[in-house]
């Protein structure tokens, strides 16, 4: 645990980042200066190595997020999920960061609309809010109503401004964002047929890519 002092604001973006792109760095950064938070974590998600599909490995996911945010405070990375070379549940990540902080600092854990309506399938879901608070990244254009099972929990926890959101946890919050049509999977398909990716991806990530010949059709 942290030495005693000014709580700190670390929000959390979980993905695959296959590879990480505009949308991911853009949604993050919004999401940081809307609600003002010390520190944004992305997350590579562990995942299992996939035979059909031109994907990356860990190593080059967790190389490209890294080139992706170096010099770009509040933006860091954190690879916890791909040291246990096994799939994390999102709750375990929650715990193991409580337990590196003070019990004051608030964890923010950033979520897209599509993924924050799929929470109930999520292990242990009902105890997330017990070790952060959730900002669900919502777009104009997205379909607004929530499914059945998160109606009693956004009655209870959900706040209009997230500014207003206090203690460590226990609080959902919605940031708007203009929606950025970019996606990995768009990108992946790009790569493969020898399209250009260029102001998809940084230029350190784009020449990761090139120089280690990743996404293309005969990986
Ligand atoms: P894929 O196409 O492979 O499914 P993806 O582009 O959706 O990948 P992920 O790594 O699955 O990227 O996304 C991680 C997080 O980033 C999710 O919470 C997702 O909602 C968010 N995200 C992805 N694309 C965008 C975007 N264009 N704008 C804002 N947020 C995004």
């Amino acid at each position: 645990m942290r030495e005693t002092g000014t709580p700190r604001r670390i929000g959390l973006l979980g993905g695959t980042f296959d590879p990480v792109h505009i949308g991911h760095l853009r949604g993050a950064l919004e999401v940081s200066e809307m609600v003002g938070l010390d520190e944004v974590r992305l997350v590579p998600n562990f995942r299992p190595p996939h035979r059909e599909a031109p994907n990356s490995s860990a190593q080059d996911r967790l190389t490209m997020v890294r080139l992706a945010v170096q010099d770009l405070p509040p933006l860091t990375v954190d690879a916890r999920e791909l040291e246990r070379d096994k799939p994390s549940y999102t709750l375990d990540t929650l715990e193991s960061l409580r337990a590196e902080l003070n019990d004051d600092d608030q964890i923010f854990l950033i979520v897209g609309w599509d993924a924050f309506c799929g929470l109930p399938t999520w292990h242990r879901w009902d105890e997330l809010l017990d070790h952060c608070h959730i900002l669900v990244m919502q777009r104009p254009d997205a379909d607004s109503e929530p499914p059945e099972a998160l109606r009693d929990l956004l009655a209870a926890r959900s706040v209009n401004d997230p500014l207003t959101i206090a203690g460590s946890s226990g609080q959902i919050a919605f940031v708007w964002q203009a929606p950025l049509g970019v996606s990995a999977t768009r990108i992946r398909h790009f790569l493969a047929s020898g399209r250009s990716v260029r102001f998809l991806v940084p230029d350190a990530v784009l020449a990761y890519i090139n120089a280690h010949g990743l996404y293309r059709a005969s990986n």
